[in-house]
């Protein structure tokens, strides 16, 4: 028997699913999409069904784009501080649905509708003002007489239509750390969801579409390889904004650049974890298990290939085991649920097939299987014993598992969490100052936290280093992302 809460996120889920089926929001409403065929939403957390998106071809990207390219001039032109105070009305009525968003988050991405409440919407809608608020004074370098007989003046100014995909782990999250700076600095955009979680999107479309022009923001649902594709180089996209894997940014990567067009990307990660001996061990263990499993560990910073100092590796194993046994792992509207299910079935199939691979000294404290569902449950699980080079640790694993390394000496720590393509994010647990600064100076990853691990907000930046991506998100360089500086020069004599 279904409770009332399970009831009302369910029907949530259901109306949008409803409105949006066969269709993309296109010039400020819901429109028919030319294509005929459609992708299958399923509840992570028991398999049903949810309902069917669009698979959009060229020619639905080509009227979100065109509807878009329509909207930005005028868009372009608000001011600065009437752009914010439109922004800020979306966040309140976002604020106003907060619930109803909470539920469609829960239930199609699969997490623990009580987190989403309390932690991911709340940051959601912080986002959402520091943005609105952030691009009212943007930086430049300042006007004057920098020759003789000549004035400058600089002008930042919109880069124009704005192509955004995300991906799965984050949906709405994603969206609005996409879509907000872009809008904020006035352009106008058309975002792509992930295949598996369009309904956040939608419904953040319908609340834009009651409070800004007609146009000035799209969804266009669809597959990665056909409609993404036909997104990232289409030729009136000024840039594309992408989050997702290594593999997938190198394609839209170079289908950007074949049009000579930016590309921010945001791509994967597998953030090692520095534990000393000097370390305070209790709450280093707590953060270190909210940070590996926090969203199943489907999170490109999860705290996941822990690197131990050797003489306390056992007491850190255990402590780490206790507390992932305590973990309730189940659906997402079941209350005691502190780990949810995977997003999909693949993806839950896909960290399996990477754990069935360990090398064959490596040993499992714990988990390491699925879970007997309903939905795609797998055990929170600790590997202990791994190498340095297979593909548990050199590899994104992107689900709820740690991998424990042993090192003796501050240099091995160094060079073990250094040796990787990756460089999204890392951190060192140490009550040491001046280890924690040598070692925070040498990490190559664009955040570092010390004595904690995935502590988000938007006022500070993300970068990934190396393969992790190119560009920022979040912060004022994340707006100035979304913007060209004009130099106009006036000869004044
Ligand atoms: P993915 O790369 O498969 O898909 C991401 C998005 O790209 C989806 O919308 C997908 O439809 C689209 N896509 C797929 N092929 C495409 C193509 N050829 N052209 C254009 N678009 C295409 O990744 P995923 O499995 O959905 O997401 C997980 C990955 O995202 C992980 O590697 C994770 O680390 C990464 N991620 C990174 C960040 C970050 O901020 N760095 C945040 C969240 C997730």
């Amino acid at each position: 028997m279904t409770t009332a809460t399970e009831h009302d996120a369910l029907l949530a889920v259901a109306h949008i699913a409803e409105r949006i089926s066969g269709a993309n929001f296109v010039d400020g409403a819901w429109r028919p999409a030319a294509s005929k065929e459609s992708i299958t939403v399923f509840d992570p957390s028991t398999g049903a069904e949810l309902g069917e998106v669009a698979a959009s071809t060229a020619d639905d990207v080509d009227a979100a784009v065109a509807a878009a390219r329509r909207a930005q001039p005028a868009w372009a032109a608000v001011t600065p501080g009437e752009r914010s105070r439109l922004l800020l009305k979306v966040a309140t009525a976002v604020e106003e649905s907060l619930i109803e968003l909470s539920q469609i988050e829960a239930v199609d991405a699969g997490k623990p509708l009580q987190v989403v409440l309390d932690e991911e919407l709340p940051g959601v809608l912080d986002g959402m003002r520091f943005f609105a608020g952030a691009a009212r004074s943007l930086p430049a370098p300042a006007s004057g007489d920098y020759l003789e007989g000549v004035s400058s003046v600089m002008r930042r100014e919109p880069l124009g239509v704005i192509g955004g995909i995300t991906p799965w782990n984050y949906p709405i999250l994603q969206a609005v750390a996409k879509v907000f700076p872009a809008l904020a600095t006035g352009n106008t955009v058309v975002l792509k969801p992930a295949e598996t979680t369009p309904y956040s999107t939608a419904r953040l479309a319908e609340i834009i579409g009651q409070h800004l022009p007609a146009g000035v923001f799209n969804v266009v649902f669809g597959t990665g390889p056909v409609t993404g594709d036909a997104l990232s180089r289409h030729p009136d996209i000024a840039a594309v904004s992408f989050t997702g894997s290594i593999e997938t940014g190198r394609k839209v990567g170079a289908a950007a650049a074949d049009g000579i067009k930016k590309a921010i990307l945001e791509l994967g990660g597998n953030a090692p974890v520095i534990v000393f001996d000097d370390a305070d061990l209790e709450p280093a263990l707590d953060a270190i298990t909210l940070g590996g499993l926090y969203n199943t560990g489907q999170e490109c910073m999860a705290a996941s290939r822990i690197l131990v100092h050797r003489s306390i590796v056992e007491s850190f194993i255990d402590g780490l085991r206790a507390r992932v046994e305590r973990e309730k792992v189940g659906g997402v509207l079941d209350p005691e649920t502190t780990v949810g299910p995977m997003n999909s079935a693949t993806q839950r199939d896909r960290v399996l097939a990477k754990i069935e691979k360990r090398s064959a000294g490596s040993r499992i404290v714990t988990g390491g299987t699925a879970i007997e569902g309903p939905g795609y449950l797998l055990a929170p699980t600790i590997i202990a014993d791994v190498e340095k080079d297979e593909e548990l640790v050199t590899e994104e694993i992107f689900g709820p598992v740690f991998t424990v390394q042993t090192f003796d000496t501050e240099d091995e720590a160094m060079e073990l969490a250094n040796g990787t393509r990756y460089g999204l994010a890392a951190s060192v647990f140490t009550s040491n100052v001046g280890r924690s600064q040598r070692v925070q100076n040498g990490l190559n990853f664009g955040t570092v936290w010390v004595n904690n691990h995935l502590v988000f907000a938007a006022d500070l930046p993300v970068s990934g280093f190396g393969a992790s991506g190119v560009g920022t998100e979040n912060a004022e360089l994340g707006l100035l992302e979304f913007t060209r500086l004009k130099h106009v020069m006036i000869d004044n004599r």
